[in-house]
């Protein structure tokens, strides 16, 4: 797990399948430089390259070496062959098994004798099953969504492999395998040309089309696979730290040999949003806020925030609980609260949504009459309804009512049917009066067209 630079952009940590996938040169080289370019030395001669340069002086007195990082990305003093290449990527689909490849068989004298024998295959092992079947899985991305896309078999036989392209493009690489084959294509000029103009994905369509020809003269089986060894597990990791997840990580699931699945468990990433002018977590009203994902320094093991944005100090921010004391959250909810005393009804208590608008009716009982009617302890009068407009903040609203003595019926109060909701709907818009009338318009167009015959004159 490395960080990479990819397009001129930084794409964060990635997988080694991802990376594989996408050809991605940085991991490559972050790879061989934790392996070290003396291990990977090793690795490559191991699967038969006798090409590659352990140590060399030129007519200058220059030391070459192909024993350092460039080799990762195909930098090499004098290059590789075909047949080595094929033969490498063959101990990988071999199980890890390595296969010395032999041009013959077996080669007799006209009397019979035998003058080569290499019925007997030369085999050595160069790298665990694990590793060579997860290396092939990962090279499946490869025609599968990745840089080889174009190398994907149209008989459907099952294949994985790894572009290559040189500094300048001087070489085009495409070796891959197949559950019965593997086969290496190279396209380049002898003098070093560069085969940016030409099509870049020729080599790959070429593999494919001969794999697939061999496929179809075999009649091979596209449901055949590549053997999985045992001791490969599915694992599910933190994608930052290649860790087991803990919270807030982003996750990626993958193979891995059982052995190296690792035993630490990430910490989290999770994500506070702080209030700039408090330095406190932040509501929804705070104006200038900053997000901070909590992450661990590998260096001392201690946890520090990491802004998202990217770059910006932490300093003077801190995991707290704490919300912004001077941008309060405020609630979405309003209520509004009704009371009414004696003698009357008023429509009850609402909690309504901020900004709604609401209506209270004021009905005094037979005997009585609205004395007052009370907004937030100011007087609006003795209205028999009320409307909140666009409420902003909790309110309440209360209703007075006077006995209009005895129980003589009340005659000067507004009369007792203002229970009946007040009319608050608009006037009924039937009585509008009708529209223009446009029976007028008929009369003026048809003289135009009734205009036949102007005077041509006759020519
Ligand atoms: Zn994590
Ligand atoms: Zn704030």
């Amino acid at each position: 797990m490395v960080h990479n630079w990819w397009g001129n952009s930084y794409r964060g940590p990635v997988t080694v399948r991802k990376a594989i996938q996408d050809s991605m040169n940085v991991i490559a080289v972050k790879a061989i430089t934790v392996a070290t370019p003396e291990l990977a030395y090793k690795y490559l001669t191991d699967v038969g390259l006798t090409t590659i340069v352990d140590y060399d002086v030129d007519a200058d007195g220059n030391i070459i070496s192909d024993i350092n990082q460039a080799t990762a990305l195909g930098g090499l003093t004098k290059g590789v062959t075909t047949y080595e290449m094929t033969a490498a990527y063959g101990a990988i689909a071999n199980n890890g098994m390595y296969v010395k490849p032999v041009v013959y068989s077996k080669v007799v004298d006209h009397e019979g004798n035998v003058v080569i024998d290499n019925t007997t295959p030369t085999t050595r092992r160069v790298m665990k099953e694990t590793t060579s079947w997860q290396l092939i899985d990962a090279m499946k991305s490869v025609l599968n969504g990745g840089t080889g896309g174009s190398a994907r078999m149209t008989t459907g036989i099952k294949c994985a492999g790894k572009t290559g392209t040189t500094s300048n493009t001087y070489d085009l690489w495409f070796c891959g395998m197949t559950p019965y084959y593997t086969a290496s294509i190279w396209m380049g000029f002898d003098s070093n040309i560069n085969m940016g103009g030409y099509n870049q994905s020729l080599h790959c369509r070429m593999w494919r089309d001969i794999m697939d020809q061999i496929a179809t003269m075999e009649g091979q089986d596209p449901s055949v696979d590549f053997e999985r060894p045992d001791g490969i597990t599915t694992v599910t990791l933190c994608q930052i730290t290649g860790k087991l997840p803990g919270e807030g990580c982003p996750t990626f699931t993958d193979y891995y040999a059982a052995a190296d699945v690792p035993g630490q468990r990430c910490p989290g990433h999770k994500t506070y949003t702080f209030c700039r002018e408090s330095k406190c977590i932040a509501t929804s009203q705070c104006p200038d806020t900053i997000t901070f994902t909590v992450e661990i320094d590998e260096a001392t093991g201690q946890t520090r925030l990491v802004s998202t944005s990217g770059g910006e100090s932490a300093d003077g921010y801190a995991i707290t609980e704490e919300t912004c004391p001077l941008h309060p959250e405020v609630a979405d909810e309003i209520t509004i609260n009704s009371a009414a005393g004696e003698g009357g009804t008023i429509s009850a208590s609402v909690t309504c949504e901020r900004g709604s608008s609401v209506t209270f009716y004021i009905t005094p009982n037979e005997g009585y009459a609205i004395a007052d009617v009370t907004v937030n302890g100011q007087s609006v009068g003795k209205v028999s309804s009320y409307t909140f407009e666009d409420v902003q903040d909790n309110a309440n609203i209360s209703a007075a009512f006077v006995s209009t003595g005895g129980t003589t019926p009340p005659t000067t109060q507004a009369p007792p049917t203002t229970q009946a909701p007040p009319t608050t709907q608009a006037p009924p818009t039937t009585q509008a009066p009708p529209e223009e009338p446009t029976t007028q318009a008929p009369s003026e167009e048809p003289t135009t067209t009734q205009a036949p015959s102007e005077e041509v004159p006759a020519t």
